[in-house]
C-alpha cells in the first residue's frame, strides 16, 4: 500500500491538479496537505492576505481522487515552545533565499514535519518552484529521509504565464505584462520582461549555483508586476 503526499498551501489551481494527478497515478493512497505555513513568509510578506478557500480546495481534492486532506492548524504544527528548524545551506542561499530571508528554513522545516507525519513513499513538488525542489531534494538526501521526491512540470496559462496562487493579486494590466516573464525566459533575454526584474540567471538545477548555459541547466527569474512578485524558470534544452 503506497502513499503519495502532495504538500500545498491551498488556493488550488491546475498546477496543483497536475501534482495530484501524478500522485494519483503512482500510489494506492493520496494525501494532500493544506497548510499556509507562516514560517516560510518573511515579515511584511503576504501571509495574512494569502488566498484561502478550504471548501473549494476540498472539492478540488475530491475531484482529483485525494483520499485524505491533512489540514492542520498553525497551533498544531507549531505549539508553544516550538524552536527547531532545518538549516538548508548553500542551495538555499541565493535567489529566493536571498530575497526572502528565512523562507527556505521555513519550507524545509514544514516539509520535513509533513514527511514524518504522513510517511509517504513519494512526495510531489512543482518544477515551478525549482529552488524549493532543489532544497527539498538536498534535505532528503542529507537527512536520510526515506521518500522519493517527484518533480512535476509547470502548468501554464495559454500565454505562458505559470499558474500561481499569487496571480489573483494581478490587475488586468499587470496580468497582461506578467506573460512577458515566460517569453523573456524562453528567449533568454532579460530586457523582454515588462516588469522590475530581481534576478534573471542560469543555474545548476541541483546546487542553484550560477552556471554557463547548457542543456539541463535552469534559467530562473523573479520580477515584480506592481506589488506582486512572480517567479518562473525553464529547463534549457540547448545552450
Ligand atoms: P503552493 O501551494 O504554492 O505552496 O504550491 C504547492 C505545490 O504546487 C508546490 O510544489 C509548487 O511547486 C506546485 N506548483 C505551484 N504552481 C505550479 C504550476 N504552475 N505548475 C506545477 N506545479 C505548481
Amino acid at each position: 500500500m503506497s502513499t503519495g503526499l502532495v504538500p500545498t498551501m491551498g488556493a488550488l489551481h491546475d498546477g496543483h491538479r497536475a501534482l495530484l494527478r501524478a500522485a494519483r497515478a503512482e500510489n494506492d493512497r493520496v494525501v494532500m496537505s493544506l497548510f499556509v505555513n507562516p514560517t516560510q513568509f518573511a515579515p511584511g510578506e503576504d501571509f495574512e492576505r494569502y488566498p484561502r478557500d478550504e471548501q473549494r480546495d476540498r472539492r478540488i481534492a475530491a475531484e482529483e481522487g485525494v483520499d485524505e486532506v491533512f489540514a492542520p492548524t498553525v497551533a498544531q504544527m507549531y505549539p508553544a515552545g516550538f524552536s527547531t528548524c532545518v538549516e538548508v545551506g548553500s542551495v538555499g542561499e541565493r535567489f529566493e533565499g536571498a530575497a526572502r530571508p528565512g523562507h527556505f528554513a521555513g519550507v524545509a522545516t514544514v516539509v520535513l514535519k509533513l514527511l514524518h507525519l504522513i510517511a509517504p513513499d513519494r512526495a510531489y513538488f512543482g518544477q515551478k518552484d525549482a529552488q524549493q525542489l532543489a532544497v527539498v531534494r538536498r534535505m532528503v538526501r542529507d537527512l536520510d529521509v526515506p521518500v522519493h521526491i517527484r518533480a512535476v512540470p509547470t502548468e501554464r496559462e495559454p500565454d505562458g504565464l505559470a499558474l500561481s496562487s499569487r496571480n489573483v493579486y494581478l490587475d488586468p494590466e499587470q496580468r497582461g505584462r506578467a506573460a512577458s516573464l515566460h517569453r523573456a525566459l524562453t528567449a533568454g533575454d532579460r530586457s523582454l520582461v515588462e516588469g522590475d526584474v530581481e534576478y534573471f540567471d542560469v543555474v545548476d538545477p541541483e546546487t542553484f549555483e550560477p552556471t554557463e548555459p547548457r542543456a539541463g541547466a535552469l534559467r530562473v527569474a523573479a520580477a515584480r508586476f506592481g506589488a506582486t512578485r512572480l517567479i518562473d524558470n525553464i529547463v534549457l534544452v540547448e545552450p
